[in-house]
C-alpha cells in the first residue's frame, strides 16, 4: 500500500500534491517523494527522501518543484528496505522523459524483471516493481510512437497502445500515475481495479488531479469526478483536453482492505464512503456477537460465550474506533476510548520488521487502569493479521487488571497472502493460517474472539465485487507463488 497523487494545470501543482500527500500519509510512512515538470524550461524536478511528507519537503525544495504539473508519492516497502534508488516517484529519459509513481504489486515481478533483463539489455536499478513498469510502458511508447509518427510526435493513442502492452503482462493490482515531459500527465489502473484511483478537478482554475483516495482531493480543492475504473487510461494534455479509454475489462476486484482497514475515514472508495462502511461493519459483527451471546445462552456447554458479559467496549485505535461506536451502540454496551494513543508513534502495521512493530507497540498505547481495573472488555479491531498486535494489547489490558479480555475483529480471518501490494506475501505468518478460530483465541490469549464472517463483510461494504483472496483464496490474478527477489512498493 502506497499513496499517490498528480496534479496537471495548477500554477502550484507541487504545492497541491505536498498537500494531498499529507492526507495521504496513512498509506505509507517510509519515504516520499515529489516530481514536477516545468514546460518553459522543458525540465524535470525531482525531490525525495525517506521519512515522512513534511520530513522530507522543505521550503527550498518546495521552491525547486516549478512547473505546472508534478506526481507525488508516499512510500510503504511491502518487503524489506528503503534505499534511496527505490523511493518513488522516478523517470525513464526515453522516450520523451517519462516520470512515474504506483500504487500495488506486481505478482509476477520477477519473470518481468528477468525477460527485461535478457530482451532489451538493460541493466535495473532498483529491486521494485515500479522500474519494471517504467520499463514496459516506455518500451510500449517507444516502438508505438517510431513506427506510427512524425518524430517528437505524441497521441494519445500511442499512450493507450503502450499501456495495452503492459496490461497485457503485468500481473498484479497496481494505480499508476505518470507525467510525460512536455506533453501531459496520464494515469492507469489494473484491469481487475485492485487499487483505488479518483480523478478530480478544481473549479476555479481547471486543473486536475488523480490520487489514491478522495481525501487528498479534499484538501486541495479538487472535485471528485469520478474513480478510474479498472483497465482505464487517462491522459490530461497541458491545456486541460482529458482523453480516456479502457481496455482488459476482466473481474472487478477493489480490494476489502481499503474499507476495512487503509482508507482515510473521510474518503470516498469507488463511491462507497469507509466511514458508512465501517459503520456497518460494526453493526454486522455486533450481531455476531448477540448470537453468540444468546446460543450460549441457551446452550448447556463451556463456550466462553455461555457467561459472556461484557462491560465496555474499547477500540483499538485508530482505525477501528468507527467501527466500535456502532457496535457499542447495537449492543448497548458502554462505549470506552481506555487505550491512550501517542500520536506520534507510526502505525504499526507498516513498519517493516516484526521487530519494529513490536517496539512501536510498547510505546504506541498506553492502558487507562483505572477504568479497565475488575472489568469485562472488549476489544474491537479492524482486522486481525500476524496476531502479534492482538496478543501484545490482550497482554496490555489484563496487565492493566481487566478481569476477562474478548476480542472482535471487523474483518473475516485473514488466512492467505496478498500478491497485490499489503504487507503479508507469505501464509505462514499469518497467525489464522491453518488454525480454527478457537485456535487463533488461544494464541493471542482472549477469554473469547468474534470475527465477523464474509456475508457481514461484503453486506457492510455493499458493492458487487471484491477482492477477498486474502480471507478466501480466491485470487482476481491468477498467483502461482509468492514471487521471487521481490521488492514491492505497496
Ligand atoms: S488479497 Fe486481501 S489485502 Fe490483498 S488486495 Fe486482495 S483483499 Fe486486499
Amino acid at each position: 500500500m502506497c499513496g499517490v497523487m498528480g496534479v496537471i494545470g495548477s500554477q502550484s501543482a507541487s504545492r497541491d500534491v505536498y498537500a494531498g500527500l499529507l492526507a495521504l500519509q496513512h498509506r505509507g510512512q517510509d519515504a516520499a517523494g515529489i516530481l514536477s515538470f516545468n514546460s518553459p524550461e522543458q525540465r524535470f524536478h525531482l525531490v525525495r527522501g525517506a521519512g515522512l511528507v513534511s520530513q522530507t519537503f522543505n521550503r527550498s525544495a518546495m521552491n525547486s518543484l516549478s512547473g505546472d504539473a508534478a506526481i507525488g508519492h508516499t512510500r510503504y516497502s511491502t518487503v524489506g528496505r528503503t534505499e534511496d534508488r527505490d523511493i518513488q516517484p522516478s523517470i525513464v529519459p526515453q522516450p520523451f522523459g517519462i516520470g512515474m509513481a504506483h500504487n500495488g504489486n506486481l505478482s509476477n515481478y520477477k519473470a518481468l524483471a528477468d525477460k527485461i533483463r535478457a530482451s532489451q539489455n538493460r541493466y535495473l536499478q532498483t529491486g521494485n516493481d515500479l522500474e519494471v513498469l517504467q520499463c514496459l510502458l516506455a518500451e510500449g511508447l517507444s516502438s508505438s510512437t517510431a513506427r506510427e509518427n512524425a518524430p517528437g510526435c505524441f497521441f494519445f493513442d500511442d499512450l493507450r497502445r503502450a499501456v495495452e502492452l503492459v496490461f497485457d503482462v503485468a500481473r498484479g493490482g497496481y494505480a499508476v500515475v505518470g507525467i510525460i515531459a512536455g506533453k501531459g500527465m496520464y494515469a492507469f489502473r489494473d484491469p481487475n481495479g485492485i487499487r483505488p484511483l479518483v480523478l478530480g478537478r478544481r473549479d476555479g482554475d481547471g486543473s486536475h488531479a488523480v490520487a489514491s483516495e478522495t481525501s487528498a482531493l479534499n484538501i486541495t480543492g479538487h472535485r471528485p469526478v469520478r474513480h478510474i475504473e479498472p483497465g482505464e487510461i487517462i491522459f490530461i494534455e497541458n491545456n486541460g483536453a482529458l482523453h480516456s479509454a479502457r481496455t482488459k475489462v476482466t473481474r472487478h476486484a477493489p480490494c476489502m482492505f481499503e474499507w476495512v482497514y487503509f482508507a482515510s475515514a473521510e474518503s470516498q472508495i469507488e463511491g462507497r464512503g469507509v466511514y458508512g462502511a465501517r459503520l456497518e461493519l460494526g453493526r454486522a459483527l455486533a450481531k455476531i456477537i448477540s448470537q453468540r451471546q444468546a446460543a450460549g445462552a441457551r446452550s448447556s456447554g463451556d463456550s466462553a460465550c455461555e457467561s459472556l458479559e461484557i462491560d465496555m467496549v474499547v477500540p483499538v485505535p485508530d482505525t477501528s474506533r468507527t467501527a466500535a461506536i456502532a457496535l457499542a451502540e447495537t449492543l448497548k454496551i458502554p462505549y470506552r476510548d481506555v487505550l491512550i494513543k501517542n500520536r506520534y508513534v507510526f502505525r504499526s502495521f507498516i513498519l517493516n520488521t516484526q521487530e519494529e512493530r513490536e517496539r512501536a507497540l510498547k510505546i504506541k498505547l498506553a492502558p487507562v487502569a483505572s477504568e479497565i481495573e475488575g472489568k469485562n472488555v472488549l476489544l474491537v479491531d479492524d482486522s486481525i493479521v500476524r496476531g502479534t498486535t492482538a496478543r501484545r494489547l490482550v497482554g496490555l489490558v489484563r496487565e492493566a487488571g481487566a478481569r476477562k479480555v474478548y476480542m472482535a475483529s471487523t474483518c473475516p480471518p485473514v488466512r492467505h497472502p496478498c500478491f497485490y501490494g499489503i504487507d503479508f506475501p507469505d501464509a505462514r505468518g499469518l497467525v489464522a493460517h491453518g488454525r480454527e478460530e478457537s485456535e487463533v483465541a488461544d494464541e493471542i490469549g482472549v477469554d473469547g474472539l468474534f470475527y465477523l464472517d464474509m456475508r457481514g463483510l461484503r453486506e457492510a461494504i455493499g458493492l458487487p465485487a471484491l477482492c477477498t483472496a486474502c480471507l478466501d483464496g480466491d485470487y482476481p490474478v491468477p498467483v502461482a507463488q509468492a514471487p521471487e527477489g521481490f521488492c514491492g512498493e505497496g
